[in-house]
């Protein structure tokens, strides 16, 4: 399992934030949302558990609302109590269902409308509510969003080191940077 993964149902919401990403070779921008949107069979496979769009797969204003969901979602990560979701609440509603299968939690929120939007706020409402959705983050160098999995929830950067396969190097700036101050001092 990807170490940077998020339990549950949280995983599906980082993959959609995840959409926009600034990849390591050419460091430029990219949204997939526009061509995810358009396919819904590369949609299933880069966004799995999240239902397509049911309505017009290439409306570009179905598309606007994600992205800007998205956009919302983003500036909502690492906040314990992310107000910003509060207005995406009141105009997607979810209903809180207690689901007859033993196996599932006793208490369930659920969107009331069929398609990505209330899907992903149900999941991110799940995830505030557990505590987790202050640990989702986006690393402050290269924006990737990972799940802070460590002990105190002080991690800064995606650990991406100069070593691993995306040689990136994240927070390696920083931390000379303060290595430096320290020896001043
Ligand atoms: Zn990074």
């Amino acid at each position: 399992m990807d170490e940077k993964a998020a339990p549950g149902g949280l995983e599906q919401v980082r993959a959609f934030v995840n959409t926009w990403l600034v990849p390591n070779d050419t460091r430029v921008p990219e949204d997939r949302l526009p061509e995810l949107v358009a396919d819904p069979a590369r949609w299933r496979a880069e966004l799995p558990g999240v239902p397509p769009d049911p309505l017009d797969p290439g409306d570009p204003g179905d598309l606007g609302e994600l992205v800007r969901l998205r956009e919302a979602l983003r500036r909502s990560l690492g906040l314990e109590r992310p107000v910003e979701l509060d207005g995406w609440l009141r105009r997607h509603p979810l209903r809180a269902e207690i689901p007859a299968d033993p196996d599932a939690p006793p208490l369930a929120l659920r969107p009331e409308t069929a398609g990505p939007i209330g899907h992903i706020l149900a999941l991110a409402a799940e995830a505030i509510r557990a505590g987790q959705w202050a640990r989702l983050k986006a690393c402050p160098d290269c924006k990737w969003v990972f799940y802070d999995h460590s002990r105190n929830g002080g991690r800064r950067w995606c650990a991406m080191t100069a070593g691993s396969p995306y040689g990136r190097g994240c927070g390696s700036i920083a931390k000379v940077r303060s290595y430096r101050e320290r020896k001043r001092v």
